[in-house]
């Protein structure tokens, strides 16, 4: 059975209609208002006594044009109703918007007679909670900046604004040098403060039409419109400069660095996948050159990018295809002309290309990463070796040791020291016939950690050499807390002895710092006669290079110790 409830219930449609949480309000056909509810106030903020012989103009917010109203109520007359999202002001002069759905309704006793009632339905918060859903999305939390999305449709945007206007902009991609020192040393939080500030300082360093991003990390980026070089120039000075500034965590200072890569559109890629792949490119040409600096892409840098990329291909294939060999250059003792040990050092013959120098590859090798599987090749090579030396020199060779080079990257690496010994016993050798010569960044990179890993190595019996030593960090106090054997004279000052004070002054100090602390000196690269005099004079121990012997390959290095060849001073 059907009832009409409203005809039960004479007074449920006004209970309704007051309680309801969506705001109402009816007008008569004039559009003068003769009832709003309580909703209606809250949202509005007019009580029903201001609001009622008013009307809805009041509200109005003055952000549509009159075409809307139009519209709205042609449909209104056509339709008898509407429905949409408006704008309206409230009391208190707020914009906010709304959904609002009207409908027209005849007076059933005096037809002709027109009631327009419309509800209405704060959007204040769900716009809130949409913007910043928005926001969050293409934001990056910790610095609050544009992120790596919101960052590709900004330089969309930036290289369609040109396109149309004949107008330039410039992308500056920067990234921070050796961030991953201050997460590790300092822990995230110091991590994040940095990060946080830098944000803050880039931002000061452009104006408010640049959009600065965090892109990654710490990588940000800055898009720079309708400026020249001259510009950019200035304002990646000022990055530099600002970053400079140390930066305060709990009363510590902590100093660091950026490189910046700029790219300019047009000039520099047509579309916005170009110019940040350049822009990405110098950047990693600043790291190259030192870092703490600013380059614009060149043409000359996209082709050396090809090249070591060519480079990188064939350097994976070559050392998984075991193309790496070693070389060995002698080392001799100053007192007694004889050998008594040998550097071992990667050659790439290649198959099918011209040889490549180490000097040209272990730096891509390092920076891939590839390096600790190139010294672990060389490493067996040399154990393998060193043991037919052995056989050769048949019991006159108990001291005769060789020496690997050695990158940090192995230092860092999980289970290398174990790998070592696998295979200094596999061959046959023992820890005491292996040196390793490592340089000074080993140490520097990680204090404790190092130290860790030399003792354990040390302990082994294996031998510690600093090598291309003056070059770095150079303090031989540092360096006494490692356990080291000895010291590598870089081959930049032996080069000089003859010629430059400075460099004589620098290799007679090594030399008797490195005596005073028990341990014994290298000469490397040594050429002349001139050079071997002074290193002799100033009681250096032991001296390697061209004036006995180029680095050889195998066969001819044991064709040296079979014919038991002494150095004739
Ligand atoms: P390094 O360890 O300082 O090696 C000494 C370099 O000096 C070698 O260059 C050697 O050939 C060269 N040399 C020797 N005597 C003379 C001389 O009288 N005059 C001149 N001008 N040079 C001389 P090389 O073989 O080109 O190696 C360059 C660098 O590459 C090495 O410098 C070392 O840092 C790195 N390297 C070579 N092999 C390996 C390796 O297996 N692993 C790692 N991690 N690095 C390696
Ligand atoms: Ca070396
Ligand atoms: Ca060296």
């Amino acid at each position: 059975m059907h009832i009409d409830i409203f005809k039960v219930l004479p007074d449920l449609a006004l209970k309704l209609v007051e309680n309801s949480i969506e705001g109402i309000v009816i007008t008569d056909a004039n559009e003068v208002i003769q009832f709003v509810n309580e909703a209606f106030t809250q949202i509005s903020g007019y009580s029903a006594e201001e609001a009622i012989g008013q009307t809805p103009r009041i509200l109005k917010s003055g952000k549509h044009d009159k075409s809307f109203y139009e519209g709205m109520w042609a449909s209104l007359i056509k339709d008898g109703a509407w429905k949409g999202e408006i704008w309206n002001k409230r009391k208190n002069g707020d914009i906010y918007p709304q959904r609002i759905s009207i409908i027209s309704i005849e007076d059933p006793s005096a037809p002709g007679n027109k009631y327009f009632a419309s509800v209405i339905s704060d959007l204040t918060q769900i716009k809130h909670d949409e913007e910043e859903l928005r926001h969050r999305a293409d934001h990056d939390v910790l610095t609050n900046l544009p992120n790596r999305y919101l960052f590709q449709d900004r330089i969309t945007q930036a290289v369609n604004r040109a396109k149309r206007s004949n107008g330039k902009f410039a992308v500056l991609f920067i990234d921070i040098d050796d961030f991953k020192k201050i997460n590790d040393g300092l822990g995230h939080d110091a991590g994040d403060m940095v990060l946080r500030e830098i944000a803050m300082r880039l931002v000061q360093c452009g104006r408010d039409v640049d959009t600065v991003s965090r892109v990654g990390g710490d990588e940000f980026t800055f898009i720079l419109e309708g400026v020249g070089a001259a510009d950019i120039t200035i304002v990646a000075a000022r990055i530099i400069e600002r970053m400079r500034q140390p930066f305060s965590f709990y009363g510590r200072d902590i100093h660091l660095t950026v490189s910046i890569g700029i790219a300019m559109f047009p000039e520099n890629g047509k579309s916005a996948a170009e110019i940040m792949k350049n822009a990405d490119m110098a950047m990693y040409h600043v790291k190259g050159f030192g870092k703490n600096k600013f380059f614009f892409f060149t043409p000359e840098l996209n082709d050396r990018a090809i090249k070591t990329l060519q480079l990188e291909t064939d350097l994976r294939e070559g050392i998984k295809n075991r193309e790496m060999i070693a070389y060995y250059q002698p080392k001799i003792d100053l007192l007694t002309g004889k050998v008594i040990g040998m550097e071992a050092l990667a050659r790439w013959p290649r198959f099918n290309g011209r040889p490549v120098c180490p000097d040209e590859f272990i730096p891509v090798a390092e920076h891939t990463g590839m390096i600790v599987d190139l010294d672990t090749v060389i490493f067996e090579l040399a154990c393998d070796f060193t043991r037919q030396v052995k056989k050769i020199l048949n019991g006159n060779g108990k001291s005769f040791r060789v020496s690997v080079n050695l990158s940090p990257k192995n230092i860092e690496k999980k289970g290398f020291l174990s790998r070592l010994i696998k295979i200094v016993e596999r061959v046959g050798l023992s820890p005491e016939d292996v040196e390793f010569e490592v340089t000074e960044s080993v140490i520097v990179g990680n204090i404790a950690s190092a130290k860790a890993i030399l003792n354990s190595l040390n302990s082994d019996g294996f031998s510690i050499s600093i090598d291309d030593f003056g070059t770095g960090y150079s303090s031989l106090s540092y360096l006494m807390q490692f356990p080291i054997s000895s010291l590598k004279i870089d081959k930049s000052f032996i080069r000089n002895l003859s010629t430059e004070p400075k460099a004589l002054t620098i290799a007679k100090a090594i030399v008797s710092m490195a005596h005073g602390i028990g341990v014994k000196t290298v000469a490397e690269g040594v050429e002349t006669q001139d050079q071997l005099a002074y290193l002799r004079d100033m009681g250096c121990d032991q001296i390697q290079g061209y004036i006995f012997s180029r680095p050889l390959p195998e066969d001819e290095m044991a064709d040296l110790i079979t014919a038991g060849r002494v150095f004739e001073m």
